[in-house]
């Protein structure tokens, strides 16, 4: 059986045919333009390859409540675009198959469920630290949804001593992305972060940010294992770091197998970045 699942990012957007196994058969990137322009591309990419549905990971923040009038939505994205655009009806309705539909990072973290290193697990978190910081959380077996869906990245953290930066976040300024993600990594210290690997001053500070968010998140969401990815985790210095200043910040006060193993509590994304478009054909799977 063969399942189509798009990655749907705000640079490019990644359509492919997949199938139960987590094998991808074929695929194609179209970079995101407006809907008029790269909508045809993506529906003709998907057209006559006998699909029995859609799954979609998409950049939010989006519409995910099956009551809602405009369920299926990309809502309030800086992507204006494609604002209030229904891309779940358009893909119905060009294909007409059943669509599954979810935020970008609950797709990845699905694709490390199914396929990859949180396997069979029910509780887990998957955070990108990239252009933006977000994060997937299943809880009980379920993708976490709620009100809107979880925005990890959001959330104040108190500054280092010392550190006078004001942040990047149109909204917050010193949120954990305006302090933490790729661009405020930039802004900080005047170069590109892949620039700046040998720079341990710089992985210092951005480790005490992330093992500062990711503590609450333990002691928030109890998940069992922490998938990180995106394009900041590539600095694979920063795994031992986190771990070490988790560790410290959660000072005794959780004592579980997960927490005394941290080395395999703390993990980078296992699918060799198809761990998204993987959560889309899983998605779409789950939608049939
Ligand atoms: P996006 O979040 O846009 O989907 P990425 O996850 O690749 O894409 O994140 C891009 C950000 O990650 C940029 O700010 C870039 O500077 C940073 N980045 C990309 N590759 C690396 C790397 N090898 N080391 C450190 N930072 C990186
Ligand atoms: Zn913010």
């Amino acid at each position: 059986m063969l399942y189509g699942g798009l990655e749907a990012g705000g640079t490019k957007m990644i359509c492919v045919i997949g199938n139960e196994n987590g094998e991808i058969l074929e695929r194609a990137t179209f970079p995101t333009k407006t809907p008029e322009e790269t909508m045809p591309l993506m529906i003709d990419f998907f057209k006559g390859k006998e699909i029995k549905a859609l799954g979609i990971a998409c950049f939010g923040p989006i519409d995910l409540d099956k009551n809602s009038k405009t369920y299926g939505y990309i809502t309030s994205t800086p992507k204006l675009a494609w604002k209030n655009y229904n891309i779940v009806g358009a893909f119905k309705d060009a294909l007409g198959v059943p669509v599954g539909f979810d935020t970008d990072v609950n797709g990845s973290l699905l694709g490390e469920i199914t396929w990859g290193c949180a396997k069979g697990l029910s509780d887990a978190i998957y955070l990108t630290i990239g252009t933006g910081i977000g994060g997937g959380v299943m809880t009980n077996g379920q993708l976490l949804h709620g009100m809107l869906h979880p925005e990890l990245g959001h959330m104040r953290l108190a500054k280092a001593e010392n550190d006078p930066f004001e942040g990047v976040c149109p909204y917050h300024g010193t949120c954990f992305e305006g302090l933490a993600a790729g661009p405020a990594i930039e802004k900080r210290w005047g170069k590109k972060a892949v620039e700046l690997a040998d720079n341990d001053e710089v992985w210092e500070l951005e480790s005490f940010y992330i093992a500062q968010a990711l503590a609450t998140y333990i002691l928030t969401l109890s998940p069992k294992i922490i998938i990180l990815g995106g394009g900041v985790m590539h600095q694979m210095q920063l795994f031992p770091l986190i771990r070490k200043k988790v560790v410290e910040q959660l000072n005794g006060y959780i004592n579980t197998k997960e927490i005394d193993n941290i080395d395999e509590y703390i993990v980078p994304a296992s699918l060799n970045d198809d761990q998204g478009i993987m959560g889309a054909v899983k998605l779409a799977i789950d939608a049939v």
